[in-house]
């Protein structure tokens, strides 16, 4: 096999050239081959400096993940950097693309660093549960300065070139050609003496050490993005021990912190993510090659919370967009929220004003259905109410043009059913949003027993034109992630009238790492939502909250009470509501400790799981924790629910589940029984 790694002679400067596509991912091969180039170049007297350059569309863009969890072949990464940096001739990095994770290990060995304006610069090991462990948490600090060292390794978010440029992380910018420069530049420096090595620097640790607060104000800047995660903080300590102690020390510090990280269960939760996100993409059962539909105009019906958010997703990717509300008042209520909305982004920075204009530009509001007849996919976003659907969908039938795709988002009505009102049932999906819809990033896309293979394709690939991650689900009650908030949500409430309080239970959740519990989660979305609207009819305490104005944030009392600052607090109104319906149903009490919530709320949830593989109503066990992840910030250092499920062993969950008198999902138990793992499939 040839070596991904080439050398030639350019004048006395040796280019050492990686081909590797498609990201120039430091596998083995290319970490051997780069060993023997640094061999090569010292060895030949005739050579007087090195270019370290990669071809195709990046420079290294980090190591290759699919190596992880297998026995790593030498040499390994922390080996090869440090025969790179005691090279004894000049070697310079020339960086286009990423130079990301172990590339920019690569490029912090090298004595020199240039860079095209439009490269990025990042070790994103962080988000894998990781840290950069080639010595990255050690030349970083010292070559980029502590704090943007500590901001970089501990968010993993990249820094363009530019700024790289300014804190002396990137020597030189190239303007034009890369190579002819990345040589001439190497030329320039070839009589340099001693070669500069970011081990041996010390000026930006010496800045830090004369500010020791700098960390524990770097963790308390950052604690609420941090809370429940294990590696930013293990990257801040390997950076602390950069600045505390000699490099030879800091990097044995560095390489105990990294295995830890290595062989912890949040790292492989994190990189089990990685892999199940990139999965999700993949259809079942559609034929090779399926071209998808083209979409040149997108119909959004109904204005309201979904539907606003909805059309600023195509706007924003630059698809056109026809709104259609029922009166005017509605439609303008709609689209101001809309251009509220980015004028917000925009008063932040996060979009020019000249764009907010641009997408609202795009958008053609109407209070007619004819004028979705252009419409490529048509997407109904009207009242949860399957005869008003069915009323849209039959008119939609007779007047979008032939193959446009008609989709609704509803959240738990029978797509089959809206399809059967249409003649075209192969035409009909649902695509369902999570609200609110221009920010989260999850998108169901439920397919029909009728649904063409090309409309899921064309589904999958707008989902991905608009930043969405897009997972199929079969046609349930809720789907995935709303067949799995059911079982929660109704032992949340049983919960309370056996002796719980809506605090408590929110709390065993947030511990575990949500960003809210079932109550908070209520509060936020509306109390009233799906409310029969009868305030003399109270069934639950649903209801009667509901009755009394309690419909959550929005009116400043709901599960909780609400200051004007939106902070809640414990309702003595609650608990009395509560304990009026703890008499009135005769309910026993008993104590109710966090692992009973746990069995009941989340053990339920992984039932729910189990039951929606086994009915295939999901493609995949990592599809429902895709859904988890970003349809509900299930936290990911725990994978999601099922491979947490794992993690806990699913023995435990059915014992769990037994206990309290579940009917227990046959797949779950045979797994159980099996010692085999959900999230393996
Ligand atoms: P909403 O009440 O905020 O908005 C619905 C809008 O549709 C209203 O503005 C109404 O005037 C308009 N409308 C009703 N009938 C119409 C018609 N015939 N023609 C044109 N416009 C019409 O409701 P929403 O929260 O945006 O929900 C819409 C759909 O999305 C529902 O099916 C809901 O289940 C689903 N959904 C909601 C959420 C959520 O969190 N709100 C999340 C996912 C999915």
């Amino acid at each position: 096999m040839t070596s991904p790694i080439s050398t030639r002679m350019h004048g006395d400067v040796l280019i050492v050239t990686s081909n590797n596509p498609p990201v120039n991912a430091l596998g083995h091969a290319v970490r051997e081959g780069l060993v023997k180039a640094i061999g090569q170049a010292d060895a030949d007297a005739a050579v007087k400096a090195v270019v370290i350059i990669c071809e195709g569309q990046t420079f290294f863009a980090g190591a290759d993940i699919t190596e992880f969890g297998k026995p790593m072949q030498l040499p390994m990464l922390p080996s090869v950097v440090d025969i790179i940096e005691n090279c004894t001739k000049p070697v310079v990095a020339a960086i286009h693309g990423t130079a990301f994770g172990g590339g920019l290990e690569v490029a912090l060995a090298s004595h020199y660093r240039v860079a095209v304006p439009s490269a990025k610069l990042g070790v994103p090991e962080v988000k894998l549960g990781l840290l950069p462990g080639a010595g990255g948490t050690q030349r970083l600090p010292r070559v980029a300065g502590v704090p943007k060292a500590l901001e970089m390794a501990a968010t993993g978010n990249p820094i363009g070139a530019k700024e790289a440029f300014q804190i002396g992380l990137v020597d030189r910018l190239i303007e034009g050609e890369l190579l002819p420069h990345a040589v001439a530049y190497a030329e320039e420096v070839r009589e340099v003496r001693p070669l500069p090595k970011s081990s041996a620097r010390d000026e930006k640790l010496e800045e830090a050490r004369a500010n020791p607060g700098l960390f524990d104000m770097f963790r308390k800047a950052n604690a609420r993005k941090f809370k429940g995660f294990d590696a930013p903080e293990y990257n801040i300590r390997a950076i602390e021990a950069a600045v505390a102690k000699p490099y030879v020390e800091g990097v044995l510090d560095e390489r105990r912190l990294f295995m830890e990280l290595m062989t912890g269960t949040q790292a492989r939760a994190q990189q089990y993510f990685f892999f199940a996100e990139r999965k999700a993409a993949k259809i079942e059962n559609v034929p090779e090659g399926t071209q998808p539909r083209a979409i040149r105009r997108v119909g959004v019906i109904g204005a309201g919370t979904m539907g606003g958010g909805i059309s600023m997703n195509f706007l924003s990717a630059g698809i056109p967009v026809t709104i259609v509300e029922m009166a005017q008042e509605a439609l303008d209520r709609g689209t101001g929220v809309m251009r509220k909305n980015y004028e917000a982004s925009a008063a932040k920075g996060r979009i020019t004003a000249d764009q907010v204009e641009g997408a609202m530009g795009l958008l053609k509001p109407s209070l007619s259905l004819e004028d979705l007849a252009d419409c490529d996919l048509i997407i109904e976003a009207v009242f949860e109410n399957m005869d008003v659907k069915k009323e849209i969908f039959t008119k939609l039938d007779k007047i979008a043009g032939p193959g446009a795709i008609l989709a609704s988002n509803t959240s738990y009505l029978n797509i089959d059913e809206i399809a059967a009102v249409t003649s075209r049932p192969q035409d009909v999906v649902g695509l369902h949003f999570f609200s609110p819809a221009n920010v989260m990033k999850l998108l169901e896309v439920v397919r029909g027993a009728k649904t063409a293979p090309d409309v899921l394709v064309t589904a999958m690939k707008i989902a991905k034109k608009i930043r969405k991650v897009a997972v199929v689900a079969g046609v349930c009650h809720g789907f995935i992630g709303n067949r799995m908030l059911m079982p929660r949500q109704v032992e949340a409430m049983k919960l309370l009238l056996e002796g719980a309080t809506p605090q408590q239970i929110d709390k065993v959740h947030v511990e575990f790492g949500m960003p809210m519990g079932p109550f908070q989660m209520s509060d936020l979305a509306g109390v009233d939502i799906g409310w029969h609207r009868d305030p003399t009819r109270i069934e639950n305490i649903r209801d009667a909250l509901a009755a009394e104005g309690r419909w959550g944030q929005k009116k400043g009392a709901g599960f909780y009470d609400y200051d004007e600052k939106r902070t809640p607090s414990p309702s003595p109104r609650v608990a009395e509501i509560i304990e009026e319906f703890r008499q009135k149903t005769g309910t026993p009490q008993h104590a109710i400790d966090d692992q009973e919530i746990i069995e009941r709320t989340l053990y339920t949830m992984v039932n729910e799981g189990a039951k929606i593989l086994e009915e295939g109503m999901a493609q995949r066990a990592s599809d429902i924790d895709v859904v988890w992840v970003y349809g509900y910030g299930w936290p990911v250092y725990r994978g999601g629910p099922m491979f947490w499920a794992d993690t806990e062993g699913l023995a435990k969950i059915v014992a769990g589940l037994e206990k309290n008198g579940f009917e227990v999902s046959k797949l779950l138990r045979d797994k159980a029984e099996k010692g085999e793992k959900l999230s393996k499939d």
